[in-house]
């Protein structure tokens, strides 16, 4: 059996081989839990940047904890969470903060909150328990899954809202007063006094950005890697995006010498991070000063109409050996359909620029299965993608649509799962020789959207799911037995694919 003693020095040992650490003491202590293991959480971006925004403080100390890789070497040992800086139990943190990116993440919320020994809804924990806060990139589309589980929530663009969820919580001695002042607050939801009416998502001033991360570590899937972000948002208006213009006002790009005054000098690899990295009108001055500088450079996103050989050749000179673009559409009507703006020019472009520059891999990532899509447009896809693999190495990322809130396809059905598979199989089968192919679960993606798409219903499964297990025969009964809409499946869908109920937006523009 592993004991207390050892998870701990499993920390340490993470502890050991991190640069740029926080630790502090403070009367206030914040623990920011991230539910998901270490090596995913120590990847955003988001994540890192409210612990340094909140250890600017003086009068907060902010320490990070996870989700256990084994949860039940935590339970079996009677270790309680803790923080990873001070070992101090979650539980006994002032306020107990989520940073929640992805739906199927809350089994991981609530492992957390079970293991700090915090109760798991909001209506159970009194006057003395933590404050328990959510945010961060789901709040930009449904937070509502989770409310019945925080104390309040911060919508969109926390850096600002959270000094001020802190200032007042620290100076209050009524919970429920508490509770009350701040719901007036815009861009802060209080799910037991808001319901299932949310909020509007905050923006941050601009002098809040870029976020950028404090720490840098080997054991991330972004291994001994600086992130910062140059803009943030995105001007283009791809409808099953959440982060399209109409979200958050557009793409603000952040000052090139802002971004680069983020860069340790220590730093070998940066990573620029945002929704529409390379839409920054200074990228190539910003990636050749990264690459000057004798430093590794990536971003999060690339477009492939903003692919040309400059941009390339700094890539390919900064150390990067696959060029990853999103196509998400299998044909050019699934494209045009998804107003994403990409052509076939653009993306043969790209295998070019692989080749040309001697780059190992063209990685082209795929939604597919909209409303509407047929056989055809696979068809068109796998043509096209033959063509590729003549020109470059092709790996091909494939992802059924998971209609989000807050975007134009927001009440699309998901596409039937035997259908899907079809698909896949259909890809797997042509294709299979020639390009590297990895496909999403279907049943998953099924499952993260039911979470998009409900309300506090889709709380109560959840809870049933992670009481049962959190496997997917779980999900399945939970999401049926306690999903209070319509089932959004097969029979819209197949009017949908006959194109007779397109959403307002697809039919007008
Ligand atoms: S998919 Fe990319 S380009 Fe399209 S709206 Fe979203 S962030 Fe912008």
């Amino acid at each position: 059996m592993t004991t207390s003693f050892e998870l701990k020095r499993r920390v340490e040992e993470l502890l050991n081989e991190e640069v740029g650490t926080i630790y502090g003491d403070a009367p206030h202590r914040v623990a920011l839990v991230y539910p998901s293991p270490y090596r995913v959480g120590m990847s955003s971006l988001g994540y890192q940047s409210i612990y340094r925004v909140l250890n600017e403080r003086e009068d907060v100390v902010c320490e990070r904890s996870f989700l256990p890789d084994d949860p039940e070497e935590y339970r079996v040992s009677q270790t309680p969470l803790f923080t990873y800086e001070s070992e101090t139990p979650v539980g006994d943190c002032d306020v107990v903060a989520f940073s929640f990116s992805y739906e199927v993440e809350i089994v991981g919320l609530l492992t957390c909150l079970e293991l700090a020994g915090l109760p798991l809804r909001q209506k159970d924990r009194g006057a003395n328990w933590p404050l328990v806060v959510v945010g961060g990139p789901i709040t930009f589309s449904n937070p509502l899954p989770v409310g019945p589980f925080a104390d309040v929530m911060v919508m969109g663009e926390g850096e600002e809202l959270v000094h001020l969820v802190l200032d007042w919580w620290k100076d209050t001695e009524d919970r429920e007063a508490f509770l009350r002042d701040i719901a007036m607050v815009p861009g802060i939801y209080v799910p037991s006094i808001h319901g299932e009416t949310l909020r509007a998502v905050a923006q941050a001033r601009d002098e809040y950005l870029p976020a950028y991360s404090p720490i840098v570590t080997p054991n991330t899937e972004l291994s001994s890697m600086h992130l910062v972000e140059n803009a943030r948002g995105c001007h283009r208006g791809c409808t099953f995006c959440v982060m399209r213009r109409t979200t958050n006002g557009g793409m603000r790009a952040v000052a090139t010498e802002r971004v680069l005054q983020t860069i340790p000098d220590h730093v070998e690899r940066v990573g620029l991070v945002g929704a529409a990295t390379s839409d920054h009108p200074e990228i190539l001055d910003i990636m050749g000063a990264i690459v000057d500088g004798g430093r590794q450079v990536s971003l999060s996103s690339l477009r492939a109409d903003r692919l040309d050989d400059d941009f390339v050749g700094i890539l390919a000179s900064g150390g990067a050996r696959t060029l990853t673009v999103a196509s998400d559409g299998t044909s050019q009507r699934m494209r045009d359909f998804a107003r994403k703006g990409i052509k076939e020019k653009h993306l043969r472009r790209c295998a070019e620029l692989v080749r040309d520059h001697k780059m190992r891999l063209l990685k082209l990532y795929m939604v597919f299965a909209y409303p509407g899509e047929t056989m055809e447009d696979i068809e068109e896809m796998i043509e096209f993608l033959r063509e590729l693999s003549k020109i470059c190495k092709v790996a091909l990322g494939l992802s059924p649509l998971v209609a989000k809130k807050n975007t134009p396809l927001d009440g699309s059905p998901f596409e039937d799962q035997k259908v899907i598979q079809e698909r896949v199989k259909k890809v797997h089968r042509e294709l299979g020789g020639l390009v590297d192919i990895r496909a999403t679960s279907a049943r998953w993606a099924w499952i993260e959207y039911e979470l998009a798409q409900g309300g506090f219903d889709m709380a109560d499964a959840a809870e049933e799911a992670y009481e049962k297990g959190g496997g997917y025969g779980a999900w399945k009964r939970a999401i049926k037995r306690h999903r209070s809409g319509p089932a959004p499946l097969a029979k819209v869908g197949h009017k949908l694919r006959q194109g007779a109920m397109l959403p307002e937006e697809m039919r007008t523009r």
